[in-house]
């Protein structure tokens, strides 16, 4: 084709577009609502030489809508940290919701809770210290298989497969897993990149692309975001 509108075309039909700096203030300056207290945690954060482990926030506002259109009540969090994706999907929960938030670092999540009962959302966070695995584990031996609506992955890397199969227990049917960083700085497009985090989340996006267990996208935004909605 020729002409100066196809011309403008991204040469792979429909790939996504690029995000440049000038582009992703707009989107966030169009489309971001943030609550004053999730700004203020997102800044504090932002001082810390660990602020990249913070999700994105307009990635926080999608996993909200999800929540929200899925009306779940009862959700996951695998890797808390200073408590951003926790509290803005808490605060998408009905007041009877409820969040079980794991992690294992009594420091970060001291930080977390301040905010969330700042947010008026305390209430809905059951947070557990300790291996998420076990935690996970836990509810299950407890019966709660198939009881929850939503669960976000998003702690030690290589124990993501674990989390995974662990979720996929503890969800309904319908329900969805959200994974974070999937797409690892791009670097699980990069063969020369081989250390045990990279390589154990290119063996999940390829095992979940073959998964009959799910339906899936992979959308990119933040670092990758899989969504997995259990059939
Ligand atoms: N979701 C958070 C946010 O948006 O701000 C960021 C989570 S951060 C990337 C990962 C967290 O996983 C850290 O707080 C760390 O303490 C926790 N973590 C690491 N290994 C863990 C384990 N085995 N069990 C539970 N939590 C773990
Ligand atoms: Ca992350």
């Amino acid at each position: 084709m020729s002409g100066g509108f196809a011309a403008k075309e991204s040469p792979v039909t429909g790939q996504t577009l690029p995000l440049d700096e000038r582009l992703y203030a707009y989107l966030l300056e169009t489309s971001l609502r943030e609550s004053p207290t999730l700004k203020k945690l997102r800044e504090q954060t932002a001082k810390t030489a660990q602020a990249s482990l913070q999700i994105a926030p307009e990635q926080g506002q999608l996993m909200a809508l999800l929540v929200r259109l899925m009306r779940a009540k009862r959700t996951l969090e695998i890797g808390v940290f200073t408590g951003y994706s926790a509290l803005v999907t808490a605060a998408a929960l009905p007041a009877d919701g409820l969040l079980v938030a794991c992690d294992i670092s009594e420091p970060w999540t001291r930080i977390a809770r301040g905010y969330w009962e700042e947010a008026g959302v305390a209430n809905k966070i059951d947070l557990r210290l300790g291996p998420a695995a076990e935690t996970l584990q836990a509810l299950s031996d407890d019966g709660q298989d198939g009881s929850f609506d939503f669960a976000f992955i998003d702690a030690d890397k290589s124990e993501y497969d674990n989390y995974y199969e662990l979720c996929l227990r503890l969800i309904r049917s319908g329900g969805l897993i959200a994974f974070d960083n999937t797409l690892w700085d791009g670097t699980v497009a990069d063969p020369g990149v081989t250390d045990r985090d990279t390589e154990a989340l290119r063996r999940l996006n390829l095992k979940l692309r073959d998964d009959a267990r799910i339906d899936l996208s992979l959308v990119p935004i933040g670092d990758g975001l899989t969504l997995a909605l259990k059939r």
